[in-house]
């Protein structure tokens, strides 16, 4: 049965799947936009916790207005600047606020109930006053009293999801996906999202199955409906019968004992059928993700992101201290292996305040640029790396995101080097054998690649960028998903032109975007002569296990193929070839181990 209505069983609504998985749970339906006031009073004890609350969302508001302004006042937008500087006005006019604080105390209301009423009596002043300059605040007090109670449900929300929650929304952001993972959700439904969106790659590490642009969803599914997410069949059941419902069970039993064959590849080496080395490393985004390295024995951090640490504070700053302690984190818990620190990207689909403001932000404000622009974040991210790097010499590298020009490298370095001298001059000791890399994910880094190789040292290429920018295919747009390929001729040749500057001036050349975790893309990569794979850390199993089914010869072949396809049907025909060969060998490597068919 296909769509249907909020009341039919077993409707099936296909999707695209972002982050691979089975899951059966309960719906819940997301909405950022909803504002349901519960009337109700509470109980006395808990007021504390509710003026906590709105003192928490006055702060959290507070920031992100700061940092709209800062962000409009850089580029000299004077309107966007004026108007959040009303908003923190309001925001924090004392008066507001006592009213707030004393329908909690007197009414016993809850923390948005109370937001609401006080904002309301000014609104209704403002709107009964003759005064007509007042009416232009009245979509700004609307705008505070929004943000406010909406954090402040966020608050409330996130413990209320449930272990067997599968989200449903239209669209979430990376903040939103850490948010549903820190609460244990099941897994992620969306209307919108792209496939290498950074929501879809949170998603990934925190190991949520995801689906993105199952369009009917919101309609289809009521809060509380029992819903499987099948993204190996790019499907999502809404209400299953009861024989889909065991049918799911069954499947997502197998699976379970086909993850328990697939852990026993890990202890294994990650080398070619014919003994050729492919080092495959871990792409880490948060501490929470660190014991992963140890427990897929990925060899090394090939990307730390650190962009999740300035999502969880406010304002466009970030403590030294705490990089240090996030680095020291990543050092500790990955053996002694290379740590490839990247160095803050927000920008693009990452600040979700900031991309309202700007009309392409995927072309605009973004990773290096803002660094560049803003020193003392790059002064401080680089301060904390090289105290870090120095008590554990030979094993850093440091990544600039966003490279477009050779000046923003040499910009950078030069930073580094001042740093590192200011540094050891109050003896702190310094390593002076870090290396610092760019990422090649904009086009006009990899055409003229050969100039960058004589002043980098080294590459990882960013490929879910790179598609983008070869192929302008917006990573986060499902409109547009099925044109973005990241095994599009262009975009190989790109990497194929790196990995040769790399191997002529004898520097590493690693891939870092998510094509290395897809297992036929990371044959085609180690056939172009990529040898470093940085991927999240679950998924290394997968790809070790192709990598030691082939030899490098069908790998090159692979890449040959690809590279001369003209089509996207071509591709996928090979990849239909490719998958049918790989399966038949696994059935007989399962067999021979006893493992589920
Ligand atoms: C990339 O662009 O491929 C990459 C690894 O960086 P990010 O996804 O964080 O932009
Ligand atoms: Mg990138």
């Amino acid at each position: 049965m296909q769509e249907g209505n909020a009341h039919q069983a077993n409707v099936k609504l296909k999707g695209i799947t972002a982050v691979d998985g089975l899951v059966m749970g309960v719906a819940r339906v997301y909405s950022r936009g909803n504002i349901n006031i519960d009337p109700e009073p509470v109980d006395e004890s808990r007021l504390p916790d509710e003026k906590k609350k709105f003192e928490q969302a006055r702060k959290t508001v507070g920031l992100t207005m700061e940092r709209l302004s800062d962000f409009a006042d850089s580029r000299n937008d004077s309107d966007t600047r004026d108007i959040m500087n009303a908003q923190y006005e309001i925001l924090h006019d004392p008066e507001l606020e006592a009213s707030v604080l004393r329908l909690i105390d007197q009414n016993s209301f809850r923390a948005e109930k109370a937001i609401y009423d006080a904002f309301q009596h000014y609104i209704d002043l403002i709107k009964s006053s003759e005064k007509s300059f007042l009416v232009s605040r009245l979509s700004d007090l609307r705008d505070v009293r929004d943000r406010l109670i909406h954090n402040v449900q966020q608050l409330t929300v996130v413990a209320s999801f449930g272990k067997d929650a599968v989200m449903v929304a239209e669209d979430v952001s990376p903040i939103e996906v850490i948010t549903f993972a820190r609460s244990g959700v099941r897994g992620i439904i969306c209307t919108a999202g792209g496939l290498t969106s950074h929501a879809s790659i949170i998603a990934n590490a925190m190991g949520i199955p995801m689906m993105i642009g199952v369009k009917k969803v919101m309609r289809a599914v009521r809060d509380g409906d029992t819903v499987i997410l099948d993204g190996l069949g790019q499907n999502v059941i809404v209400r299953p019968d009861d024989e889909t419902t065991s049918s799911y069970t069954r499947v997502i039993k197998w699976h379970k004992e086909e993850e328990k064959f697939l852990r026993q590849v890990i202890e294994k080496p990650s080398e070619t059928l014919c003994g050729t080395k492919i080092q495959l490393q871990a792409n880490i985004d948060f501490e929470d993700e660190v014991l992963n390295i140890d427990k897929y024995r990925a060899e090394g951090i090939g990307l730390l992101r650190t962009d999740t640490l300035l999502m969880n504070s406010g304002p466009i700053t970030m403590d030294r201290k705490r990089q240090e302690e996030f680095c020291q984190t990543a050092y500790s818990g990955s053996g002694s292996g290379p740590v490839t620190v990247r160095l803050l990207d927000v920008g693009g689909d990452k600040l979700l305040s900031l991309k309202a403001r700007e009309a392409n932000p995927f072309l605009g404000w973004r990773g290096v640029r803002i660094l560049l622009d803003r020193r003392e974040l790059l002064q401080s991210q680089l301060e904390a790396i090289c105290r870090v790097a120095g008590r554990y010499p030979g094993r850093t590298r440091i990544l600039v995101p966003m490279i477009s020009c050779l000046d923003e490298f040499l910009d950078v370095k030069k930073e580094m080097e001042d740093i590192q001298s200011k540094i050891e001059k109050r003896g702190v000791p310094v390593d002076r054998k870090v290396k610092l890399g760019i990422m090649v994910e904009v086009p006009s880094v990899a055409i003229q690649v050969d100039m960058y190789a004589s002043h980098v040292d080294f590459f990882s290429i960013g490929t879910n960028d790179l598609t983008q920018y070869t192929l302008a295919v917006d990573r986060g747009n499902n409109l547009i998903a099925s044109l973005y390929q990241p095994l599009h001729p262009a975009v190989l040749s790109l990497i194929s032109m790196t990995v040769q500057a790399g191997e002529k001036s004898g520097i590493p050349v690693a891939v870092c975007g998510e094509l290395a975790s897809d297992p036929l893309a990371a044959l085609i990569l180690a056939g172009l002569g990529v040898r470093e794979l940085s991927m999240t850390p679950r998924l290394i199993p997968k790809v070790k296990q192709a990598v030691r089914l082939h030899d490098l010869e069908e790998m090159k072949s692979l890449a040959a193929n690809f590279l001369s396809c003209g089509t996207r049907v071509e591709r996928m025909a090979i990849r239909k070839e490719w998958s049918d060969k790989y399966e038949l060998k696994l059935k007989d490597m399962r067999a021979k181990t006893g493992a589920p068919q």
